[in-house]
């Protein structure tokens, strides 16, 4: 079940759906359901080294040795990363690794798993 989206025009939580169209019964906005899945959820378009698109929970593995930045430590290719969580920036990949902990990536260095 997908919820739906709050009117963009008074925010009003009383949206229904009418064919391809979200309508507000107290604004009386339309607006059309593309236009709402185009834009996302926060905007975020992340792709992976070959155009892929990411989502937050995906499992991703690093194509290229990754060298952590302040420390010895080194990303291998062909690490897997799971459970990534995109986000805003040059590094636009948070995730969790296996014994190095939290970092951040950067989409062009993954590959979806
Ligand atoms: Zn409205």
């Amino acid at each position: 079940m997908s919820m739906l989206p709050l009117c963009p025009q008074c925010g009003s939580e009383y949206t229904y759906e009418d064919g391809h169209m979200y309508v507000c019964p107290e604004c009386a906005h339309e607006w059309s359901k593309d236009a709402v899945e185009d834009a996302g959820d926060e905007g975020l378009k992340v792709v992976d080294a070959h155009g892929n698109a990411l989502q937050d929970g995906d499992t991703v593995s690093v194509i290229k040795d990754l060298k952590i930045k302040g420390s010895s430590s080194v990303v291998k290719v062909g690490t897997r990363v799971k459970n990534i969580r995109l986000v805003e920036g040059d590094h636009n990949i948070d995730c969790r690794i296996d014994g190095i902990g939290a970092m951040k990536l950067k989409s062009e260095f993954v590959r979806k798993a």
